[in-house]
């Protein structure tokens, strides 16, 4: 059977400002679901992953506004709940799809540690700002007492960073291969997953971080050896020259372009696209057959060459 990692993106959860209650998400993911479904019913084994950015960020203000009446929400836990939350959508919409098209599948969410390393570069200069702004007695104190990192945020308030640190290993990765290898659709590393560092003993605790969730997309692609990594997002093209007149959007890409359109700048926003674009060489470099970006309503289009942005070594 082929395999395939899809990676789904905010656009899967989060349709637009309207449209963000749990109720609005469910709707989002379901439509992703049917998209997915399609390929699973071609004989494809999936392993799903996703992006969990806003859904923190609402844990982390509604713990915040609860503040002297409820305990607050560590940030690896509310990955965690996260994780737990959009699995549960994703794994309900899935079974509703397989239950109208006949198919014998199962699914499982797995809550998927992601180590990282405690002397990784990133974790000494964390820059990545979650959360709400703070003034600045309130950001002092809880660098103080909490040990936060807080950033002045170009004029507009102080604010909470965390690290984005590279992951180094999977910690569930031998249970996400015995499910996909017996047949069941799993969904795992949801938000990049929880990011843990490891001490002497090899004891895992969490950490308030933040992993590139197409790169740990990338990397459970090569551990589950698939043929080939999806990275679902708003857009069904990657553009050369993103935004600018000269813009021109690409049906396939070598390994080699990439890595030099990365190299020359101005192609791939930072942010956004140029994360997706590393995700996808270390990908290839790893081994990987084919890459590809496209958005849901392309995802089993794309798979036959008839859509989206394939990259190829
Ligand atoms: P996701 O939630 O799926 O990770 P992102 O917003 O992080 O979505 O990244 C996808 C977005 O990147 C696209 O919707 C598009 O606006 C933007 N983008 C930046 N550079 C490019 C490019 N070169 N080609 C296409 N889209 C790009
Ligand atoms: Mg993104």
């Amino acid at each position: 059977m082929p395999r395939v990692v899809i990676a789904i993106g905010g656009n899967s959860l989060i349709a637009d400002k309207d449209h963000q209650t749990v109720q609005d998400q469910y709707i989002a993911i379901a439509e992703t679901d049917h998209h997915i479904s399609a390929l699973i019913a071609e004989g494809w084994d999936v392993a799903i992953s996703h992006g969990n950015g806003p859904q923190v960020g609402f844990i982390m203000r509604r713990s915040e506004l609860s503040r002297g009446e409820l305990h607050e929400i560590p940030m690896d836990v509310a990955g965690a709940d996260t994780q737990g939350a959009i699995g549960y959508a994703l794994q309900q919409n899935l079974v509703n799809d397989f239950q109208d098209l006949n198919l014998d599948k199962s699914v499982a969410t797995v809550v998927t540690q992601v180590e990282v390393s405690a002397t990784d570069p990133a974790m000494l200069n964390p820059s990545k700002p979650i959360g709400t702004f703070l003034d600045e007695e309130e950001a002092k104190r809880r660098a103080e007492e909490e040990g936060w990192d807080v950033i002045e945020d170009a004029g507009r308030g102080w604010r909470r960073v965390v690290a984005s640190p590279q992951p180094v290993r999977i910690v569930e990765i031998d249970v996400i291969r015995q499910l996909i290898d017996s047949g069941v659709v799993v969904i795992c590393v949801g938000g990049g997953g929880i990011p843990v560092v490891a001490d002497e003993r090899g004891h895992l605790s969490g950490v308030a971080a933040v992993i590139d969730k197409d790169l740990a997309s990338a990397l459970l692609a090569l551990e589950i050896e698939a043929d080939v990594l999806l990275i679902s997002t708003a857009v069904e093209k990657v553009a050369l020259n993103y935004g600018k007149p000269n813009e021109e959007w690409v049906d396939h890409l070598t390994l080699d372009e990439v890595k030099q359109y990365l190299e020359e700048g101005g192609h791939f926003a930072e942010g956004s696209m140029a994360p997706k674009m590393r995700a996808v060489v270390k990908f290839l470099e790893g081994g990987g057959r084919e890459a590809i970006i496209t958005n849901p309503v392309n995802i089993a289009k794309s798979t036959a060459g008839e859509a989206g942005t394939r990259i190829t070594r």
